[in-house]
């Protein structure tokens, strides 16, 4: 078949490299001509495994432009992953959604045959038929569902190994109202082998933001229980380890730490609260899951001052910026909140992370620009008078914390066999 796909990013890229591979021919679409200048030399501008090699294995199968009448007249379905960020209100902000929307409409007004528009940024219960879809009928002067098929597929692949999500996800939901959509992206969808399921619009809509307001809960709650936990001398990952044998429950993404970042659990959280208060519910549970990750990363300064109370004129290691190990995106991340307070506190900051430095300095220059970074992780522990684990990068397994004192969000196993002092965040 042959796809477009509109929006470049973390979840565009990934996909539309996932299609090439399952043997389609993609046209990326982006504003940013940074990105389209990199895919067309099959260089990949984000940092995802194994992305680099699919890029050069494929070339000629793919490109970019930032033409959208190009990319729809020459292909029979397109894909939205533009972002879906938030508002300074926590409310989801549609403008790249609209912008896509307006194009694809217009370039639809040339077209004869009957082209599948998909909606695959994550967007909230209605967005796909109350906003996109009168937008895209108002620039093309077509109808939806009769001369244009109109759908949505959200994305649940994680960052870090996104490609092998992508192939190998634990199920894929298609949100769809006429036949021939339905067709179309069964057939699409028909090489990998996963469970499908097929729901209206808004259902699958729902589905996203209910599956990470989910994820996002289990992990506030082992936090909350992990801070008990700790005050009481008990191990956490032990609890988690025993409460997830319990097959209702699930041992997967049951950790304690410093809490959720990312491009995805705090705006679809928030936007999901935002939403529920618009339609007259109070989400209570939502909130207090929030109100959780916003407290934890700041433990790990409660108990770096256990041990060295003033941390004026100390200088303190951060090992790992990123959002999560294996990623450049630093989106979200717990990092920023605790750098930031440690330069409140008048501390000297050395940081490195193995993929995200650039990314930190460029999206944090209040803070980005106050620290220095240093270039490997033994370079942090030399240098600094103690050090937090922010990051479970594999490469700090591999260091040696001796004689340091290491206060740990992520528990790194090897910091807590060898480190002079050392304290788990729940643990
Ligand atoms: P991203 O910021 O990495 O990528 C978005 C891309 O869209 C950027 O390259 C940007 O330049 C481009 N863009 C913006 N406006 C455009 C326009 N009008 N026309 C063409 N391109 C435009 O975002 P992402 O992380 O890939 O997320 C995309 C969507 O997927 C979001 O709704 C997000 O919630 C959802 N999602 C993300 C993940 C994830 O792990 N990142 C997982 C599942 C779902």
């Amino acid at each position: 078949m042959r796809v477009s796909v509109i929006g470049s990013g973390y979840v565009g890229l990934v996909t539309g490299m996932g299609f090439v591979k399952l043997g389609n021919e993609v046209i990326f679409v982006d504003v940013d001509e940074r990105k389209i200048e990199m895919i067309n030399k099959a260089q990949p501008p984000i940092y995802e495994e194994g992305l680099e090699e699919l890029m050069r294995e494929f070339r000629g199968k793919y490109r970019a432009t930032k033409d959208y009448r190009e990319a729809i007249l020459n292909s029979d379905v397109t894909f939205i992953a533009v972002g879906t960020p938030s508002r300074e209100d926590g409310s989801i902000d549609l403008t790249y959604v609209e912008q896509a929307s307006r194009e694809i409409g217009r370039a639809l007004r040339e077209k004869d045959d009957y082209h599948v528009v998909v909606v695959k940024s994550t967007v909230l219960p209605g967005t796909t038929e109350n906003v996109v879809k009168p937008i895209i009928e108002r620039e093309s002067g077509k109808k939806a569902f009769k001369d244009f098929g109109l759908a949505m597929n959200p994305e649940f692949l994680r960052e870090g190994v996104a490609l092998k999500d992508f192939l190998n996800p634990d199920r894929i939901v298609i949100g769809v109202l006429d036949e021939r959509t339905r067709e179309v992206l069964g057939e699409l969808y028909a090489p990998i082998d996963a469970p499908k399921l097929f729901t209206d619009i808004k259902t699958a809509e729902m589905i996203k933001y209910a599956s990470n307001a989910f994820l996002a809960t289990k992990i506030s709650f082992a936090n909350e229980i992990g801070n008990i936990c700790k005050r009481l001398g008990i191990d956490s990952w032990k609890v988690f380890e025993g409460v997830g044998l319990d097959h209702r429950i699930s041992p997967y993404f049951f950790r304690t730490g410093i809490g959720w970042g990312g491009s995805c659990f705090p705006k679809d959280v928030k936007a999901l609260i935002r939403k529920a208060e618009e339609i007259g519910e109070n989400p209570i549970i939502l909130k207090a899951v929030v109100e959780v990750n916003e407290r934890q990363p700041l433990k790990l300064i409660e108990l770096l001052r256990r041990h060295v109370p003033e941390l004026r004129g100390k200088t303190i290691g951060v090992l790992g910026l990123a959002f999560k190990p294996d990623t450049d995106d630093v989106r979200e991340t717990r990092a920023y909140v605790i750098i930031k307070k440690l330069l409140e506190e008048g501390a000297r900051v050395v940081a490195y992370d193995p993929q995200a430095m650039e990314n930190f300095k460029r999206f944090y220059p209040d803070v980005g620009e106050q620290i220095e970074y240093a270039s490997s992780g033994r370079e942090v522990l030399e240098g600094s008078d103690a050090v937090l684990i922010v990051t479970e990068w594999r490469e700090f397994e591999e260091l040696d914390y001796s004689g340091k004192i290491v206060i740990d969000g992520r528990r790194v196993r090897k910091a807590e066999e060898t480190a002079e002092i050392y304290e788990g965040v729940c643990w």
